[in-house]
């Protein structure tokens, strides 16, 4: 029987090949009617048989166009019109900004093919693309997504382009950045004043200055990296010297995914992370055996690792190198530079030569870092190839739209639409004007694709953060977000919940409602509020954010607690590097109290356990003792003794985990001979049952059996899988993380929530 049905589609379905796509197989299939581009989506009428569109649309919704997401397919019926042929039919967009711009996607395997075929007319050209892969979002500067709104509206087509560009059976039907040697951008390799000194080939002059063990800040996607051979000691030693990073491990760049095994131990799960079209950095642990220079990741156990992601890596990574150190191009915790004239002035001391083109970046894009835990992945940052795609919430805002301006550390923000929140990539810490102006630059950025005005900013509770003061100058109402209900929430928004949990929320820092710092929370939650039903019992850290850097001020404050009197003896017995002058400063700062706020922070307690036990006494980046830490106790995975830590209720009914008791229990066990790693891991097991006493006494209370884990230790897998399963044997659901990151780069999902909860409350 001949009928027909209209179809509105919603989701990313522009500018990713979405109308050839539907244009070819409504063809197949012999249907008539169209398919057209609207405000918000695409809409298509299907004339023909009742069968044949059954089946096209299964296609769609089981096997659609590779960069597709669709949110939801509604089909009406309506009287047929007797059409047997199938157009595309071209749209008026204007004011169409309902539709979702796609992340950036690496280079497609077709478009690898003809950049490595020498009788293609892309042959080796860095900028290669077509509907299903090249940058969006980074080029983006406006909607409706189209060429003359993004950063390659200054290049027009070649008549072999715009015949492409307007061929439905093309694979660069209306792909808006493609371009060719002929028409678009060009790469040029300069020295640091500006000189050209690229010849006829930059890209191979590029490379031999790469292998001859060369700096280089070379322009990608999202913005600058820099980047040296990895074999190469001296190369890797530079670039450590010149952006003054001690100790934290580089990112690497491999050619395929058969070097990536050369250089680490990948999993299956790990493997379809690295080869995926969104190509993050993926965490793999080190082979001993691996070609590259040991002062890539010093004193990790673990190698950062991606694949290439544009034309111009595949291009790079043909060089006589097993891998690329590719940092962020910046200086030390500024924002990644992504102009070629930002990049000369930031970079012009870091590398030796720039290899810069003329496709302008509208919005810088860090790399995105992944790590796969129990088998899934998780987000350590989420920013390109994953920004600005949307979580889904579990209740709409109801037109009352909110702005989350995050917290400081691993910004992101997020704006509402509807059921939807959309995260900015990774801004990074707020503490500098540069990230702030990015920061600033971000919320224009989502406010404009999403063509939302915001009604409510939420924020974090913290006084001093850059995001509060945003949010309190920006003239909307407030809404006021504790830090850990905010990393709770984030869990429960992923998960489509409401209900109430137990939120197990652990991390370094976040401002607690009674103006001390929490971290080792425990909260009984839902989306609209809190209750604080136990935490880690606090401890004083001495110096405040000084202690944050150096550990064994953070074991001295726990030896105190633990040992009273005899604290100072333990000291110079077990921290060495504490020396006198140091030891009697943190022993005054925490007998009078100065400048030594009250924190029960997780993050902390880390910090003073690995310096007790000698692995780390400087936090010459974030969360590096926790981090090695962890290194240590992986070496003694199958160990499973612990300290037990006595739970108390408080006068206010608060549940405290005394984690002082775990020091005089690793003391004698460090006096009676017991390996580091050994006590890493009973450090680690004592924690997961700590939290395991805990939220059983809390489940014992609220009869919530739900706990959802949120908090930057979560990036932590010892501590997790340890965790989990222990949950998961006492009978508990458990909420992890699986859209953002456990960590702060979350936090914005959470308030955006929160917010949104509360303001559908007080409609009711
Ligand atoms: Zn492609
Ligand atoms: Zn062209
Ligand atoms: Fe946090």
């Amino acid at each position: 029987m001949t009928v027909r049905v209209r179809c509105e589609v919603t989701g990313v379905v522009q500018g990713v090949g979405f109308r050839p796509f539907v244009f070819g197989l409504a063809s197949r299939l012999g249907l008539g009617g169209f398919v057209r581009n609207e405000p918000r989506g695409v809409t298509l009428e299907l004339e023909g048989d009742e069968d044949r569109i059954d089946s096209f649309l299964d296609s769609l919704k089981n096997d659609p166009p590779p960069l597709a997401r669709i949110e939801e397919i509604k089909t009406d019926a309506v009287p047929t019109l007797g059409e047997k042929r199938f157009v595309i039919r071209e749209s008026d967009l204007e004011g169409s900004r309902g539709v979702l711009v796609s992340p950036d996607i690496a280079t497609c395997d077709d478009c690898l093919r003809e950049l490595l075929d020498p009788a293609d007319r892309r042959y080796r050209y860095p900028f290669i693309n077509c509907t299903n892969c090249g940058p969006r979002y980074t080029i983006v500067t406006d909607l409706p997504y189209d060429r003359s709104r993004t950063t390659m509206s200054v290049f027009s087509l070649c008549e072999a382009c715009r015949e492409e560009y307007t061929d439905p059976s093309n694979r660069r039907y209306h792909a808006e950045p493609t371009c060719c040697p002929v028409c678009g951008p060009r790469m040029r390799l300069v020295d640091v004043n500006s000189r050209d000194i690229g010849g006829d080939d930059p890209t191979a002059e590029a490379i031999r200055l790469l292998e001859s063990g060369k700096v280089l800040a070379i322009k990608g996607l999202g913005g600058f990296h820099l980047a040296a051979n990895a074999a190469h000691d001296d190369a890797v030693k530079t670039l450590r010297s010149r952006k003054h990073r001690d100790q934290k491990p580089f990112a690497l760049m491999v050619a395929e995914s058969a070097a990536a095994h050369e250089i680490g131990i990948v999993s299956l799960v790990e493997e379809r992370l690295l080869t995926g079209r969104e190509r993050p950095i993926v965490l793999v642990k080190k082979r001993d055996d691996a070609p590259i220079s040991p002062l890539v990741a010093p004193r990790s156990d673990s190698f950062g690792v991606m694949l290439p992601y544009t034309p111009l890596h595949h291009l790079l990574m043909a060089g006589e190198y097993p891998a690329l150190v590719m940092t962020s191009g910046n200086i030390s915790d500024e924002p990644i530079a992504y102009t070629n004239d930002g990049a000369q002035k930031d970079l012009g001391g870091l590398a030796d030569a720039f290899f810069i083109h003329d496709r302008g970046i509208h919005t810088r894009n860090d790399d995105s870092v992944m790590r796969v835990i129990q088998e899934a992945p998780r987000f350590i940052r989420r920013s390109r190839g994953y920004a600005p795609f949307p979580v889904t919430m579990p209740l709409d805002t109801g037109g009352r739209e909110v702005l989350a301006v995050g917290a400081e550390l691993n910004n992101t923000v997020a704006l509402s639409r509807g059921r939807h929140v959309f995260l900015s990539h990774h801004i990074g810490d707020l503490k500098n004007l540069a990230a702030y102006e990015s920061f600033m630059e971000a919320i224009r950025l989502l406010e404009s694709i999403l063509e939302v005005t915001p009604s409510v900013v939420a924020t974090d509770l913290h006084p001093d953060y850059l995001s509060t003061r945003y949010a309190r100058e920006s003239g909307l109402p407030l809404a006021q977000v504790q830090h850990h209900h905010a990393h709770i929430a984030a869990v429960l928004a992923e998960h489509q919940r409401c209900d109430p949990v137990i939120g197990v929320a652990l991390d370094g820092l976040g401002w607690g409602d009674d103006a001390t710092l929490w971290g080792g929370e425990f909260l009984v939650a839902d989306l609209v509020g809190y209750n604080r039903a136990g935490s880690l019992e606090p401890v004083l850290q001495p110096g405040g954010d000084a202690a944050a850097k150096r550990p064994p001020r953070m074991a001295y404050a726990y030896l105190a607690g633990a040992l009273g009197d005899g604290a100072d003896e333990a000291a110079r017995r077990h921290l060495p590097a504490l020396e006198d002058e140091e030891r009697r400063l943190t022993a005054r700062l925490l007998e009078t109290g100065l400048n030594s706020p009250r924190t029960s922070s997780m993050g902390r307690l880390f910090d003073a356990v690995s310096a007790l036990i000698g692995v780390c006494d400087r936090n010459t980046f974030h969360s590096q003792a926790p981090m090695e830490l962890e290194a240590e106790a992986q070496k003694a995975a199958d160990e499973d003794g612990f300290y037990p830590v006595s739970i108390r209720e408080d006068e206010s009914g608060v549940l405290r985990a005394r984690a002082a008791d775990i020091f005089p229990d690793t003391i004698s066990d460090m006096n009676g001979g017991v390996s580091t790693s050994v006590l890493a891991a009973r450090f680690h097991n004592s924690i997961a049952r700590m939290i395991l006493d805990m939220v059983r006494r809390i489940r014992e209370a609220s009869g919530i059996e739900t706990a959802a884990l949120s908090g930057g230790v979560f990036a932590n897998a010892f501590l997790t899988e340890r965790l989990v399963t222990l949950l998961a044997d006492n009978g508990f659901e458990v909420l992890e993380h699986s859209l953002v990151s456990a960590g702060d780069g979350g936090i914005s999902l959470g308030q955006a929530a929160v917010a949104a909860a509360r303001g559908m409350k007080e409609r009711e």
